[in-house]
Parts: structure tokens; sequence; C-alpha cells
């Protein structure tokens, strides 16, 4: 057995995994006790990372595809020469303008930095851009104005250690879920631990919330600009830190009383009662040790920037930074999104946290022997492929991202695509949407199999390790980029040997002329070896010595900035730039859903992860349900300016009136029409760059359905199926496939069309021979189907005029045995378990497959806290990624309303 410790690749919590592989291949993932982000736990994502490793659509090899023909294998010689000799060209024909890069916060360090060394230092384009436009770039833009530079002060340790924690757009409890659970567990050792969540929507992180504020989408600014006004009208500013250590404060609070005078004012705005506004500003005015953790709901937004500086106003004005238990703090939404930008991977920055100053590219063209280097920033995300649809950029390599479902106006970023002259696409996955478009398509290597380091939100280097052998012809994304930087003749620039090597230049780049003035040092690092950098224990930066202390930064009031003094903001606030109107009368909110990441090309491998949300959701507030006449279980066409989504409908009073929520995960290669980036507009924010992924006006409408069904079939279908809705969910031993149309009739209005020949139509060809047991009644449009082969299922069929269908779960279930009984064989068709079983419902945990109405029955029985459902049926007794749902179904809320 070989033990590996590496870190989890899905969020910015950065969690340290423990990777044990047996003799005979098998794997064991656990969290590293360790490893001071998570101390052992892991979330549902986590533990599930072992069901994630596997061949299935891989792609192995280099190909090359004509826009018309089919995919060829190519070698990487071909490839890597293509691509240099494309470069070249368009950078004579076009300047180097034409060429762009599009990079991601799933890359590592050292892929990153020798992305942007090539584009920025030697190709000579700044057009090199990443998905952490789409998550961090308001944070990024924030900390400059305020800092200096890209710096978050705080600790993980800062959340434990804080008797008032404001959590502003971030539902922790979904997206960071180890900062969630230990924070929990702070609060259940010292009850006076205060946690304040300001979010539209009452998500899972309230159940440990002293108090939710529900305010209105894009009206944070007059909150925070509310509690200046009240900090400064009820004496609570820190004078003192604010003359020795602030600039523009006067203006700042003079902005923040002109544009929240009072609490009817913010109230108002924000659409929240006055005295719930003052218990807030009370009790961050009382406490001086307050934390204030913010995400994607401050930073995806048309102006995340004002939004971040109105927090760090209010933690600035009072002091509260630099301090134990005290500060802002920027969760990221990716593993590496911080590692990233400390190398310059956004088009607005330089390597190293150095900008567009003549000083810094001076020290940057002297450090590299830059042929090329950049002068200006380059085009940020929506900008990038608005170019490459004007034609203005001819060649893009898109590396460990999905675009074609993650941007705004998504559409627009296909149409681009398929007219860009050379797309490239780095992936460790064959069949994404955008790999679906690449020209040339480079195989890359997975976690698990490359090797780097990753940054996490506090700041912290920690190492992920290769256990597993690169499959095919598999490469690290850094070999890839050297090799086509040595092709473009720079042959000594990329001659790394390996990812040491690229991390001691990156080392070496933060301690150079760094006389202090830039806490991004890793001067420490710069000298590491092969075996040292082997070696890495996790580490945060600044790390100027071996031994140096920088749990937080600030604390000797001493900032980035040229005078090394912090600067406030003064803010006028806006609201989102397309209002809601008539004609498209609801906004529209997007995130995640707890146990999928991203665009689910590696959470949907492990078939546990799929059971807790299945499908695309419309979530509705019931009273806007009633008002435009949706159903639960039913379907919605979602609709904006900008495009359009069939989603399924789910009734969800955690959300404002006029508000809707869909999850950003859904791509074509899991369902018919809900990629939910062809709706949300591309609006942006004019400092950052980032889009306005949590506001978008759009109107909703009722699809009546001619029929509702299911396919569980033990091999995945090789097509999609002909119908106006489908979703696509990988089970363990089958996969199933949710159904629904409007325009295939069933046999009464169709009648000579047998229901029958309407599957066969549906599914062309692709279901099972052998025996099979069929009920059918045409003039209901009601079927159900079986096969089976040898006493084992293979596929079970149902069609229903309506969305009432069996329990899947249960059906699911018969796919993991070798043979029915004859008690199994007979309920087949029925599709309800024999008598004496009983439906465990809606997946709620995912670790023991634990569903909604089994923990109602023990809820019944008497267990009255997590924990006692924890004894009766394990639920929430491993990762614990369910026990804020256990909370709301002991308290008597709703957790799925999911179709099962
Ligand atoms: Fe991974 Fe979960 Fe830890 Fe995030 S909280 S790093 S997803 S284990």
């Amino acid at each position: 057995m070989t033990q590996t410790r590496t870190t989890c690749p899905y969020c910015g919590v950065g969690c340290g995994v423990m990777v044990e592989r047996n003799a005979d291949g098998r794997i064991r993932v656990q969290g590293d006790p360790d490893h001071p982000a998570n101390f052992g736990r892991l979330c549902s994502k986590g533990s599930a990372l072992a069901d994630t490793l596997g061949p299935d659509d891989r792609l192995l090899y280099p190909e090359w595809r004509d826009r018309e023909g089919p995919a060829q294998r190519v070698s990487w010689n071909f490839a890597l020469d293509t691509i240099a000799n494309t470069f070249a060209r368009l950078r004579a024909e076009h300047g180097p303008q034409a060429i762009a890069f599009y990079a991601s916060g799933q890359m590592l360090t050292e892929d990153y930095y020798v992305a942007n060394k090539l584009m920025k230092g030697f190709i000579g384009s700044a057009n090199i851009d990443t998905n952490s436009r789409l998550c961090m770039a308001s944070a990024v833009a924030g900390h400059v104005r305020a800092f200096g530079a890209d710096l978050v002060p705080t600790a993980y340790s800062d959340l434990e250690q804080a008797d008032l924690v404001v959590l502003s757009g971030a539902n922790v409890a979904w997206c960071h879920p180890v900062l969630f659970q230990r924070l929990k567990a702070a609060k259940e050792q010292r009850r006076s631990l205060q946690i304040i969540v300001i979010d539209p929507r009452r998500t899972e992180t309230c159940v440990i919330a002293d108090q939710h504020l529900p305010l209105a989408p894009g009206s944070d600014v007059w909150l925070w600009q509310g509690l200046l006004t009240h900090l400064a009208q009820y004496g609570q500013l820190d004078f003192a830190f604010l003359e020795r250590h602030v600039d523009g404060w006067a203006d700042s609070i003079a902005a923040a009383r002109a544009a929240a005078p009072n609490l009817s004012t913010v109230a108002q705005r924000c659409g929240l009662n006055e005295e719930a506004v003052l218990r807030f500003y009370r009790a961050f005015a009382g406490t001086a040790k307050v934390v204030t953790a913010f995400s994607q709901g401050v930073n995806q937004s048309s102006c995340g920037t004002d939004k971040v500086s109105a927090i760090l106003n209010a933690h600035l004005a009072t002091g509260r930074i630099g301090k134990l238990g005290a500060g802002p703090f920027s969760l990221t939404g990716q593993p590496n999104a911080m590692g990233g930008r400390e190398v310059g991977g956004m088009a607005s920055t330089l390597a190293a946290h150095l900008t567009f100053a003549p000083a810094h590219r001076q020290l940057l063209q002297t450090f590299w022997s830059a042929p090329h280097l950049v002068s200006a920033p380059g085009l940020k995300a929506v900008d990038l492929f608005d170019a490459i649809a004007d034609g203005q950029i001819k060649a893009v390599w898109i590396m460990a991202t999905n675009p074609v479902v993650s941007l705004p106006n998504a559409d627009k970023v296909r149409a681009a695509l398929r007219r860009c002259d050379l797309v490239i696409a780095s992936d460790f996955v064959r069949h994404t949407d955008t790999v679906e478009l690449a020209h040339l398509r480079l195989p890359a290597l997975a976690w698990g199999e490359k090797s780097g380091t990753v940054t996490n939100s506090e700041r912290r280097i920690s190492r992920q390790r290769a256990f597993l052998p690169a499959p095919g012809e598999a490469k690290p994304d850094w070999w890839a980029i050297c090799e086509v930087g040595k092709r473009l003749g720079y042959a000594e620039a990329f001659a790394f040997q390996g990812p040491h090597e690229i991390f001691r230049e990156h080392a070496q780049l933060t301690a150079f002329e760094n006389h202090g003035e830039r806490p991004l040092n890793l001067a420490a690092m710069a000298a590491l070896t092969e075996s040292d950098y082997d070696r890495l224990q996790p580490r945060q930066w600044p790390a100027n010595t071996a031994t140096d202390s920088s749990e937080r930064l600030f604390a000797d009031g001493i900032f980035a900035t040229t005078n090394r003094r912090a600067r406030m903001q003064a803010l006028t606030p806006r609201p989102p730039v397309n209002a809601v109107s008539d004609t498209y009368p609801l906004a529209l909110n997007t995130g995640r859903v707890r146990d999928q990441w991203h665009t689910m090309t590696r959470t949907a491998r492990a078939t546990k992860l799929n059971a807790h949300q299945s499908e695309p959701l419309l979530h509705v507030h019931p009273g806007d349900a009633t008002r435009y006449g949706l159903r639960a279980g039913e379907f919605t066409r979602l609709a904006s300016r900008w495009g359009e989504a069939l989603l399924r409908v789910q009734i969800d009073d955690s959300l404002r009136r006029g508000n809707v929520f869909v999850p950003m995960h859904w791509s074509d290669a899991f369902s018919a029409r809900a990629r939910i980036g062809a709706v949300i507009n591309p609006d942006r924010d004019p400092d950052s760059g980032q889009p306005e992924f949590k506001h978008t006006p759009v109107l909703v409408q009722a699809v009546p359905m001619t029929w509702h069904g299911f396919l569980i079939q033990r091999a995945p279908l090789w097509q999609a199926p002909q119908t106006r809705y489908w979703a696509r969910i990988p089970a363990m031993a089958c996969t199933r496939y949710e159904l629904a149309d409007d325009a295939l009739h069933g046999a009464a209005s169709a009648p000579d069309m047998s229901i029958e020949r309407l599957m066969q139509r549906v599914f062309a060809g692709q279901l099972p021979e052998g025996e099979r047991m069929a009920w059918g009644d045409p003039a209901r449009a009601a079927y159900r189907a079986a096969w089976l082969q040898q006493g084992r299922v293979e596929a079970c069929l149902f069609i229903a005029p309506s969305a009432q269908l069996p329990d899947r779960l249960w059906l699911q279930s018969l796919f993991d045995k070798p043979a029915l009984s004859g008690e199994e064989r007979r309920a087949l068709l029925s599709g309800q378990p024999p008598r004496g079983s009983v439906s465990s419902g809606a997946i709620v945990c995912a670790c023991f497959a634990v569903g909604e109405q089994t923990l109602r029955r023990h809820i019944r029985n008497g267990c009255r806290t997590p924990a006692a459902l924890t004894r009766a049926c394990q639920a929430g007794g491993n990762c614990g990624s369910c026990l804020p749902a256990l909370q709301r179904l002991i308290d008597g809320e709703p957790v799925s309303g999911v179709p099962a």
C-alpha cells in the first residue's frame, strides 16, 4: 500500500487529502488530519474523490478535428507544431492580440505560471484570462483598491476566533462545506459566537445563523453604506487607526451618509425591515472581533467591486483588520483561484502581484529577459470571447475549463468558437460542450495524475501530488505550454524539467527586488530542490524566511499601497444594470448545489453525488409559482433577452418573491436545455469585468408536457433521447434518463403510432434486446416495460401522462442485483417495492444513501437532533455535508422536492 498526501481539487477551502492505494489498485481517500485547512474533515465531494477516478470518457491522445469531419488521433509533435506555427503566423499577420489563452482556477500554479509567462512575456499578448474572472475578479479589484495589492488579510482560524461572523453572499454550507463545519463546531463550543447571513435566499447556511438578512439582489452597497453611516453616527469609528493608516475615509463616510442616510432608506433599498437592519448594525458596532466572509453573492455583480469595497470600508473604518478574529475574508470558489492570481493569470495583472506600472514592468522584463513584454492589460473573459466572435482573436487555447457552459450569454460563446480559426482545448475529458468545438484536443492529466501546488483562500500553498500514472499520452499542461514556447524560439525561457523548477522560478520572482513592499514574497521557497518540493508542507505566504509567521496580514497597519496606507472608497450605490420589467419580471440568481462541481465533468462520475439533486431545477417562490401557473415537478421555459432553458419546477419558499434560482452545473452533456449560461446576461462590473450571475431579468412560462417518463438502463445511451426534455443521471450500475415531451404525442393523438413505435423513435433503436415485459394503455399515453437477460434487469421504461411516476431509487437498486427474485420480478412493472420494503425517498445523505422518507420516519420515532439521526441511520456520520439538511428536516422544513 502507498500513501500520498495531496489536496482536494474542488473548492477554495483547499482541504488536505490522504490517498491510500492498495496493491490491487483500490484507492481510499480520507481527510488529512494534519492539514491545517481541514484537520481531517472532507465534504461530500471530497469524500467521493476516489469514485471520480477511472478511464471513462478520458481524452487519451491528441486529436485533430476539422469543422465537419470526425476527430482523428494525431501525434503530440503534430499538435504542438500546429499550435506554434499558427501562433507565429497570426502574430506576423495580425499582431499578438490575435492570440488568446483562457485558463482556469483548476490549473496548478506551475501550469498557470508558464501560460502567463508565454503569453505576456514572449508572445506579447495580455489576452490571457481565466474562469477566475467569473468568481473572484471583484474581490481582486476591491483588494487592490483598498490595500494596494490582491491581499486576503485573514485566516480560517479567524472564523473560529471571531465573536461575530458575517457571511455575505456565501452559502458556505454547500460551497465551502468544511469551513461551515469548522464554524458550526466553533459555535457549538462557544454559544456567544454570533453568525449573521446576508443572502437573498434562506440557504442551508442559515441553519447556524442567529440572523438572516434576505436582502434584495444587488442592494448590498446600500446595506454596507448604511452600516458606515450608523458607525459614524454612534461614535464607533476607530479614528486613531484611520488617522494613522487610512486615506479617503472622510470622503467615504460622507458618501455613505449621502447614499444611506438612515435606516429607512437602507430598509427600503434592500427590501428589509428596519429592525432587522438595526439588529445587524448593532451587532457589528458592538463586537470588536468581527470577520466578514464573502463570496460569489458579492463578487458576481455589475457592482461587485463596490460591494467588496463597501465591506472593506466597514472593517477599515473600525480598525477591524489584521487582528485575531477580525477582518474581511474573501472565500475563493476554486482550488487554485488564489494561485492563478499570484502568477498573474488574469488579463488585468502581471505575475507575482506586479502591476503594469513602468517600474514593475521593468522588473519583470529584467527577470524574464522577455522579448515582448506586454504594456497594458488584455481582454477580460466576456470581452475576450466577444473579440473571438468579432474575429479579432483568431486562435484561443482553452485549458481545464468549459466556457460554453460557464460564461454568460453562452450561446454567443459557442457561436464565437465555431467561427474561430483555431480552437485548442486542453482537458482530461473527451466530451464537454467546449471540447466538442475544438479543432485540437490535448489530453491533460486529471487529479491524482498531476503534480504541483495550489493556494487556498487563506493564502496557504499546498501540494497536489500524483499517485496514479498518466494514462495514454496525457501530459501536464505546463509541459505542453513549454513545448509551444520552445517551438516559438524561446527554448531557454521554457526549459523547465519539472514543476519544481517552475515553482522555484515563481518563488524567485516574488522575491526579486522585493524590499518588503510586495507582501506576496516566497523568498523562503526560492531555492527549493526537487526533494524539498516533494516534501513541501502546507504553508501560508508571505514566506520571507523559513520561520516567519504569516497567519494574518496588516497587523502593523502597513498596507501595500505606495504610501503604505489603506484607501477607503467613496461609493455611490447603483442597482443592477438590467432591471426586471413587465416583459422579464423575475430576477434570476444562479449558484452551486451541494454535491456537484462546476460543469459536472468530474463529480457526476461519482454516482452517489448525483442522488441529492439529480436534475436541473428552477427554484421558485410558492407565490410566484401560483402567479405564473407553475407546478412542482412539471416544467417551465425560462427565458431572458439572451437565451432560454427548459427546467423542472421546484417550489421553494427560501426565495424572495420575484426571485428564481437555477443551479449553474448542467451542460448539454447532462441535459437537453438546461445550460443556464445561455440565459445569463453579459453585464459586468466596470472595474473587475466580473459578470452579473446573480441578477438576470427573466420570464417563466409553464410548459405542459404530453407525457413524462424515465428510462433506467444498464448501458448508457450513445445518443441523446429525441425528447424535448431529458436529463442524464449516472447511477451505480445503470444510467437514468428523465424524460418529458410535448410534441411527440402518444397513441391517442397519433393513432397510427403505437407507444412502442414512439419509444423506438425516441431512443433510436437503443433499447436493449432480450426478454421484455410490457404493459400499455394507449388511450392514456401510459406505458411500462422492462427488459431482462438471464434474470438480470437490463432496462426499465415508465411513461405516463403526468409527472407522477414510481420511485426511481428502488428501481435503480434492482440493477445492483445479479438476478431478480420472483417477487421483485412481479413488482417490477408496478414500480412499487414488494410488500414489506419501504422507499427511502429522495437522497439527503449522499455518503450512506439515506433518503428523506427514511429520515422522516426516524424523526417521527423520536430523533430530534442530527446526532440522533446519525446514530439511527448513519446519515451525516461521514462528511457531515448533509447535517444542515437534517436540521431542516427536524425543524419541519422541506429539503428536496425532487420527484423521486
Ligand atoms: Fe474539497 Fe469539500 Fe474541502 Fe472544498 S470543502 S476542498 S470541496 S473537501
